[in-house]
């Protein structure tokens, strides 16, 4: 799967997307909550290290903040900023590593586990006809964010194809994007849940 290099591809003078949370910047330009405001930064493409990877620092905000609806013990799961379609995830390790031989075998199993269940979630909550599940390995390979390994988990609906790049523009994603993350967190089983 490619990451849509648009505007915001990396080293790209043209990025509008500038906020320093999970996800890669597109072409499409959307509305934005007055509280993301807060981390607008320089263009989350000049991070250098752990210090300015979003996929890092996200983890230390809240949920509500970094769009978090998951966290595990090695991985956690996180809303798209930059969401292909809605309810758009990424699964990511805490540890800043780019590739995915760089996990541990605990990781990798709870990276699977947790792209499964994140799944399960989005059929309970969005009943979508399929998914995009991926990774991008390395800048050539279409990673917006190589540094830290994160796993696409993209719904698909019928003509989501089609509808889509008109509609992102304006509500489908932009005005969803707290309300989606609070769903799919709430769908999220819990420790005693049974699979
Ligand atoms: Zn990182």
């Amino acid at each position: 799967m490619q990451e849509n290099t648009g505007a915001g591809y990396p080293g790209d003078a043209g990025v509008t997307d500038d906020f320093d949370l999970a996800g890669v910047p597109d072409a499409f330009q959307r509305l934005w909550t007055p509280h993301r405001m807060a981390y607008i930064k320089g263009g989350q493409h000049q991070f250098k290290n752990e210090n300015d990877c979003p996929f890092c620092v996200g983890p230390a905000r809240s949920d509500e903040e970094a769009l978090i609806v998951y966290r595990g013990k090695t991985c956690y799961v996180v809303l798209n900023l930059f969401p292909y379609n809605p309810g758009h995830l990424l699964v990511c390790p805490y540890r800043h590593v780019p590739d995915y031989t760089d996990l541990t075998v605990e990781e990798t199993a709870e990276f699977a586990e947790l792209t499964q269940t994140a799944m399960r979630v989005l059929r309970k909550v969005a009943n979508p006809g399929g998914f995009n599940l991926g990774m991008n390995q390395g800048v050539v390979g279409g990673a917006g964010i190589a540094a830290h390994l994160h796993q696409h988990i993209v719904p698909r609906w019928g003509g989501d194809g089609n509808f889509f790049p008109i509609i992102a523009q304006t509500k489908a994603i932009t005005q969803t994007l707290d309300e989606v993350r609070q769903q799919v967190a709430d769908a999220w089983p819990g420790e005693t849940d049974a699979e």
